[in-house]
Order: C-alpha cells, then structure tokens, then sequence
C-alpha cells in the first residue's frame, strides 16, 4: 500500500534507498527500514515517524556500508505502526529480509502453521509470514523458495526479498500490488512508484501480477509461476517528477478515483470466505447482537453521506432501525443512547475532531462501538471496540474518492454480516448480497469505461452554471448528497441534493430555463416516480442530466445528457453510481481552472472542531 525501493549496483545503496524513500514520502506513511547486504551479513535498520528519523539513525546512509538493499515506508495495515512491526522483517536463520505492500489476507492460518513448525514472530504484521515462508522453501535456490512461498499467499502483495546467499541479487514478486523495475547501467533498481526511480533512470518494465524478477547489476531476469522466462519491453519515462508522483495521471483526485476498482477489491475481497461474509478479530456474539435495539451511525462530511446510503442497506437486511447522525451535532445532542446501541463510525483518518467527540459521548452512555477507519492505530481506531479498516492505501487528494467507496463498502459487508447473524434475510438473498458486493470492484470499472469519453464532454457543457440541482430517491437521493458534495468541493458550484419528492415542497421554483439537474435514476422501485420529477423539471425548462441505467429507455428518452452505468442490485448501487459522479465534479472543476487536489479552505484531516 505503501512504498518500496531496491537498489543493486556498485555504490553504496543505503543513500539511494533513502532518497528514493524521501520521494515516496508525499504517499503518507507511519515507518520506514532498510535492508542492506554487505560482506555476507544483513544490517536492518527501521523506525516509526519520518526519514529523517531513517536518516539520522544511518548517518545519511554512511553507516550501513553494502551496494545491495530493499527500503519500505509503511502503511500499517496489520499491527499497529510500531518500531517492530516496520519493514524489512528478517527470517529465523537472519538469512532473508523482506519488505512488502499489500496484505497478505491468509496470513492467520500461515502464522499458525509457521508457529507450529517452531518459526518465531517479532511483529504483528501479516507481511511476516512471508519471510518465514521463504527460509522453510529455501533449499539453496532463492528463486524456486520465492516462488513456492508466493504460492502459499493470498491477497496483494510487492515483496523484494534480500537473501545473505546472494551477495548482489534481489528477488522481487508482485500480486495485485505496483511493483516496477528500473534499468541502470552496470546498476539496477525496483520501485512501488515510478517517482522513487525518474532520477536515476528512465528505463522502466512493468512487472505483472503473478511475475517475479531476480535483479542483479548485470541485468533483470523476470519469469513466471513456474520459474520460465518472460519478455518484457524497456518503456521510456517522459513524465517529470510531479507527474511521475501522480502516476501519469493530471491530479491525485484523478488518480484516486481510477484505484477504486482495487481499493475497494482489497476493502471486499479479504472480507469473503467461502461464500460468508467475516470480520477478522471481530466478534459480535450472537447473545451481544439480540440485545442491540438500534444502530447509530456517526460521521461528518462525505463519510455522513457514506453513512446515509449505508442506512438503507442496512435497514432493508437486517430490520434494525439506524439513525446517521453528523458527528458535530450528536456529541452536543444529548443522544439517547445506551448499552442496547450499536455507534457505528466511520472517519477515512481516524482522527475527525468532531467524530471522536462524538463516540466518546456516546461510549459514555454505553454504546457498543464499532469504527470503519482507513489509517491503523488512528485515535478512533484506538476507541473503538471493534474495527473494519478500509485499507484505501492513502488518499491525498483532500475531496474523497476512494475513502467514500470502501467505506460504503464495508458498510454492505456489514449490513450482510448482520443479516446473516440475525437471519433477517433467506439464504438465497444473503448469497445474492455476497456475489453483488463482490462485483462491486468490476462495476466500478465498467462505470468509469463507461462513462470516460463522455464525462469531459458534458464538463464543457455544463461548467459555466452558477447552481446545478441533484434529484433521486432512496438510494439514488442517499448518492446524491455525496455527489452534490463533490461538485461543491472541487468546482465551488452552488451544487443542491434534493430528495426528488421533495422539489414540489419549494425546490421546484428555482428551476428556470437551463438550470441544471442531474437526475439519479438507479433504483428501480422508485424509478416511475423519479421519471415524472424529470419530466416536471423539464416542464420548467431544465436540462437534465440523467444517471441511470445503458438500457433504461425510459429515464433516457427523457433527458438531455446520459450518464450510463451498468446493472446492479438496488441496494448496494451508491458504490458504483458515485463514480461518475465523482468523475463529472472532477472533469468541470478542471474546466474552471480550480485547484482540485487542494480546494480552497478546506482541510484532509479535519482535527479542530
Ligand atoms: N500489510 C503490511 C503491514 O501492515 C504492509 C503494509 C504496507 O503496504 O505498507 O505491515
């Protein structure tokens, strides 16, 4: 999730580790460690907090002496950031060192056997079972030991793994997780991210998932699963630093909306075994459940909005009542909560002023406390009795993207975790939950293919407007709060979510000739009495821009413009309808000339109330 760099070559690597760590920086991670080989002997050198911390701790990298090395900044996903739980982690024999991104989402069964066949653990992390895995495969072939151990894992994951036995040589693997390699002369390199490498070379492969690579100062060998070569073709960099930071993409929040499709596999996949939705080390009981009367759902912004159309899901399968209440109201309402209360919360950093107000409110007046949070060992994280991380991997752009769509998705899988425990919903619905949620990382794709061409089209179009009206119902109206939001945010139009029934209780005498509406029209129960609000509006000379579905003829011989997605189960389909949505504010802040990754007045994390 976070970062990696490796270096082999005739100058010191533990400067060149460094600086490619500084590079990597701008991702956001809570430690950082070095590998590096010298004379036979592996020297770790790792740490929580900054580089700079790295960096003193090294002398610049002076002290640690060798031309070979790994580096990590890490993103804590299992295991609290901790000086131990930072990367590299050493096998048993000291012979191996490994540095991973990703998450290695079996790694509770593969501890339990490691610890069986007598291998230790200093580290909570799931990334540790890999090394142990590497030294019990290793019969004096790193390459057949790396493989056979990535044959054990499942989930993501970019590792480079330093062995004593190899003086100059790194293996890397890489599953679902950035991994690129770099090509020198007389030195090479890998990188998570292509900025940790533009300065020292612009000669690039990519590494595909379910590749692996030995990397010498001779040359990059890559091969497959099955230890057979694989070709690959030199790419040239023409992407200065700044964009090499964003990926080639135009700003972070494009970026980060593009990686929702892995974000949210990796929120989803983990959570699905066997057909049953599961929560690791977290176990609310049968008996702790019966006794739950109400959930309240506590957040502020758009993880409010989250929490809205996390409501209706939630509501439907399990027939409890929810309440979603923004944060910096419910901590001075005088709540009326109690033990029989589930407070679910939800914060992207874990650190919302107002949120952790909120819960320690409500933690007081007994509530059982649930936290959906993407940053590990955050102040919310700290209070809750449980947590669902979202494992996001770190957002920068300040308007959320991927932060709002793994949390919707944890709160499906929640719903149907609930559902399932309280057999509120026949089997046969709670098997069609698990698959919709499961597709929900490939409808995501397909609603950005979708929709790519013609979303900066209709930007142009609809830029120039003062004030742009959203309308829906149930869900859709849930969507629409969060898509307003996002127009509001980057593009600093006046942007109006209305409940469509509502726009005849006032709404409706502001629209005029050309005033827009983007109309949500994904919910097939309410889609008839949607369609008579559009043509209402368009009574009233609107332009409307529907959101529905590529065969809906009926919504869209109605509309003006088309946003189109693809089919998917009512209740879960905020997750996928955002997304245009999201890409639709994006493409006219961009026309408007604002400063979309940094929107004026507005802050990542919000900590003062
Ligand atoms: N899952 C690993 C950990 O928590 C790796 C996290 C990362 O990618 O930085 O240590």
């Amino acid at each position: 999730m976070c970062g990696i760099i490796g270096y082999t070559g005739t100058e010191q690597a533990a400067p060149i580790l460094l600086d490619g760590l500084r590079k990597l920086e701008y991702r956001g991670y809570d430690s950082a460690g070095i590998a590096v080989l010298y004379d036979n002997a592996l020297t770790v050198c790792k740490i929580t907090g900054r580089i700079a911390n790295l960096s003193e701790k090294t002398e610049d990298g002076k002290a640690t002496p060798g031309q070979v090395g790994i580096g990590h900044t890490r993103w804590a996903t299992h295991g609290a950031p901790t000086d131990e739980n930072a990367h590299p982690h050493k096998s048993n024999d000291g012979r191996f060192a490994v540095v991973h991104n990703g998450i290695i989402e079996n790694y509770q069964a593969l501890r339990a056997e490691l610890v069986e066949k007598g291998y230790t653990f200093e580290s909570e992390t799931d990334t540790e079972v890999v090394v142990h895995l590497i030294e019990m495969y290793y019969e004096g072939d790193v390459k057949n030991a790396v493989i056979r151990a990535s044959a054990r894992l499942r989930g993501s994951w970019a590792l480079g793994v330093l062995c004593t036995d190899c003086p100059d040589t790194v293996y890397v693997a890489r599953e679902a997780s950035p991994l690129i390699l770099g090509a020198g002369v007389g030195e090479n390199y890998f990188a998570s991210d292509i900025t940790a490498l533009v300065s020292y070379t612009r000669n690039v492969m990519y590494l595909d998932d379910g590749e692996f690579a030995a990397v010498s100062p001779a040359g990059i060998t890559i091969f497959d699963g099955t230890g057979r070569p694989v070709e690959k073709k030199l790419h040239r960099i023409t992407w200065d630093v700044a964009a090499a930071e964003k990926g080639g993409y135009e700003h972070f929040m494009l970026k980060e909306m593009m990686e929702q499709p892995r974000a949210t596999e990796a929120t989803i996949s983990p959570r699905i075994r066997d057909g049953e939705v599961f929560f690791e080390g977290f176990a609310l009981g049968e008996e702790e459940l019966r006794s739950i009367d109400k959930i309240v759902i506590t957040a502020c912004g758009s993880a409010y909005y989250a929490g809205c159309a996390g409501k209706i899901a939630i509501e439907r399968l399990c027939r409890i009542p929810v309440s979603v209440e923004l944060a910096s109201e419910l901590r001075y309402a005088d709540p009326l909560i109690d033990e029989h209360t589930l407070l679910v919360v939800l914060s992207q950093s874990g650190e919302t002023a107002d949120t952790i107000a909120a819960m320690k409110e409500c933690k007081a007046r007994g509530a059982r406390t649930v936290a959906v949070v993407n940053v590990v060992g955050s102040t919310v994280a700290a209070l809750a009795d449980h947590v669902i991380y979202t494992w996001a991997g770190p957002e920068i752009a300040v308007a959320t993207t991927k932060g709002y769509t793994t949390q919707l998705s944890v709160l499906y899988l929640l719903a149907t975790y609930l559902a399932g425990k309280k057999g509120s919903v026949p089997r046969e619905r709670y098997d069609a939950c698990v698959a919709a949620i499961r597709s929900i990382p490939k409808l995501i794709q397909e609603a950005i293919d979708l929709n790519a061409a013609a979303l900066p089209r209709l930007a142009r179009k609809y830029c120039d407007h003062a004030s742009m009206f959203y309308i829906g119902r149930n869900t859709d109206y849930a969507v629409s709060l969060e898509g307003a939001l996002k127009m509001k945010e980057i593009s600093y139009i006046h942007a109006e979510s209305y409940a469509a029934g509502e726009l005849k209780h006032g709404t409706i005498a502001l629209i005029e000739e050309g005033q827009p509406v983007v109309a949500l029209c994904c919910n097939e129960d309410v889609t008839e009495k949607t369609v008579s609000n559009i043509v209402e509006c368009k009574a009233r000379g609107a332009e409307v821009l529907a959101v529905t579905f590529r065969d809906n003829g009926r919504v869209i011989s109605q509309a003006d413009d088309v946003i189109a997605l693809p089919r998917m189960e009512t209740v879960f389909s905020p997750a996928v309808e955002i997304v245009p949505l999201q890409m639709l504010a994006y493409y006219v802040a961009r026309e408007r000339g604002c400063d979309i990754d940094k929107p004026k007045n507005l802050a990542k994390s919000v900590t003062v109330e």
